[in-house]
């Protein structure tokens, strides 16, 4: 961690507060956050979380820490294995489409590849170890094929979702295939596959890991009995990380995570995101509907993960508007001029814009803090620029602290967002509009305006030939 970094804290779910990050490695960060069940496209709610995850990756490391991040796909449980058969094909053949969808989301929307992303039907053996360790400590029992954890054994259950369970036990139905519980509260360790089911070899018979299981032995394989921050969305504090929580605990004796990181729900238009309501869009769904990805990413980005995120069009264009002042910010300064000589009057607005940026991410992820530290410089810039005090080295200082901070967001430079054959993400009608403008202000004498015109449409690739019969243009 370098020495400037403040010391990050960030609301720890099982505390219910805030609480200071203290990496059990200096400087080392295991990071583990559930991933998607391959059954369907993901969801927007699916993207919130792995948006903030990715926000809390990059901020991580731009406070200092090496980050080591594992995320799982889920490729076997229930939903797959009926829909796989009811298409007649492999449970591989099922999956495959919506891991290479899942993949390509990722990258539309910028969000940074995990260091690995074990599959669960790769580690049933770590599996099947684990229930075995769990069985010869009493705490887990076979009944009809299947194996359940005991909760009765456990009395630390229910620390992390702090639920009262005799009204867990009341409210619980009990699914036709666990009958055999002795407990309605008991969750299943491994399933024993129905005849025909795709099914693994373990000692109690052949049959498939429970979800809650595969989530705890793929964490522990890659990041030890003990790691520093595991995440997911709301809806997994109960029961999926109460019961990770568990199985792990009960077969190290030691504390599994450090620190539990939520994220809050999505609606949408207001109404709870549901299959019923059909408002479950994919982020295909949305392109199709013209909306631009890095519109999406600052959209998301820009609401703390703990609050509630309503989604709506209206929202996105807000975001769109929000990243356009952001590009003419950057346009001017790019070609503002450093008139100001050799003396900065901006170096203490850039250090406190690093500080305060930094403050911000370290604050539990505070974005808003952390953009009002950018839109504080571009202030302190405009100013240096109209008052002609932008000095030799300003622009470039001021990129640079930018291009740092867009290591966070990575939504502040629309270059990295241009589709191949764009010019610069100008159309042809873009382009006019422009060639248009410029003539006009070569007409009005205003050459400052032109030249900054002219300046765009080179950087977009676009070059511009006066003719006696009026300007050309065409892309280099
Ligand atoms: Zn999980």
């Amino acid at each position: 961690m370098s020495e400037s970094s403040p010391q990050p804290s960030f609301y720890n779910t099982e505390d219910r507060r805030q609480v200071p990050l203290i990496p059990r490695e200096d400087g080392r960060i295991g990071l583990y956050t559930c991933g998607p069940t391959v059954y369907h496209h993901a969801h927007i709610g699916n993207f919130r979380t792995f948006l903030f995850e990715d926000l809390l990756r990059r901020a991580l490391r731009f406070l200092g820490f090496d980050v080591h991040q594992v995320m799982n796909i889920t490729d076997v449980d229930d939903k797959i294995i009926r829909a796989a058969g009811e298409a007649g094909v492999s449970l591989d053949e099922y999956t495959e489409p919506y891991i290479d969808s899942f993949f390509r989301d990722l990258d539309v929307l910028h969000i940074e590849r995990a260091e690995l992303y074990p599959r669960a039907t790769e580690h049933v053996a770590e599996m099947i170890e684990l229930i075995e360790t769990l069985v010869e400590k009493g705490v887990a029992y076979l009944s009809d094929g299947s194996v359940f954890f005991r909760i009765a054994e456990d009395a630390d259950y229910g620390r992390l979702s702090k639920l009262d369970l005799t009204q867990v036990q009341q409210g619980a139905r009990v699914a036709a295939d666990e009958y055999g519980k002795e407990d309605v509260r008991d969750f299943v360790l491994w399933k024993g596959a129905k005849p025909g089911e795709p099914s693994w070899d373990s000692p109690w018979g052949v049959g498939r890991p429970g979800w809650h299981l595969e989530c705890s032995a793929m964490s522990m394989k890659y990041l030890g009995p003990e790691f520093d921050i595991h995440t997911g969305g709301v809806d997994n504090i109960f029961p999926h990380h109460e019961n990770e929580i568990a199985q792990s605990e009960t077969a190290t004796g030691r504390q599994f995570v450090r620190m539990w990181m939520h994220s809050e729900h999505l609606q949408v238009d207001g109404d709870k995101m549901s299959k019923s309501l059909g408002n479950q869009y994919t982020l295909a769904d949305l392109l199709e509907r013209g909306l631009e990805p890095r519109a999406l990413r600052y959209f998301f980005l820009t609401t703390h993960y703990r609050k509630k995120l309503n989604f709506t069009l209206a929202g996105v264009e807000d975001a769109a508007a929000g990243l356009k002042r952001i590009d003419e910010m950057r346009f001017r300064l790019e070609h503002a001029e450093e008139a100001g000589g050799l003396e900065s009057t901006l170096t203490t607005a850039v250090t406190e814009a690093r500080e305060r940026f930094a403050a911000g991410l370290a604050d539990d992820l505070n974005t808003s803090e952390a953009l009002a530290a950018l839109f504080g410089l571009v202030k302190a810039v405009n100013i240096a620029i109209e008052t002609s005090r932008l000095a030799m080295g300003d622009r470039a200082t001021v990129l640079g602290l930018i291009a740092e901070m867009d290591t966070v967001f990575g939504v502040l430079d629309p270059a990295d967002w241009r589709t191949e054959g764009e010019a610069g993400g100008l159309d042809d009608a873009e382009i006019d509009r422009l060639v248009a403008e410029r003539q006009q202000a070569r007409a009005d004498r205003d050459f400052a305006r032109s030249d900054q015109i002219r300046d765009q449409l080179a950087e977009a690739g676009v070059v511009i030939e006066d003719t006696p019969s009026g300007p050309r243009w065409k892309r280099t």
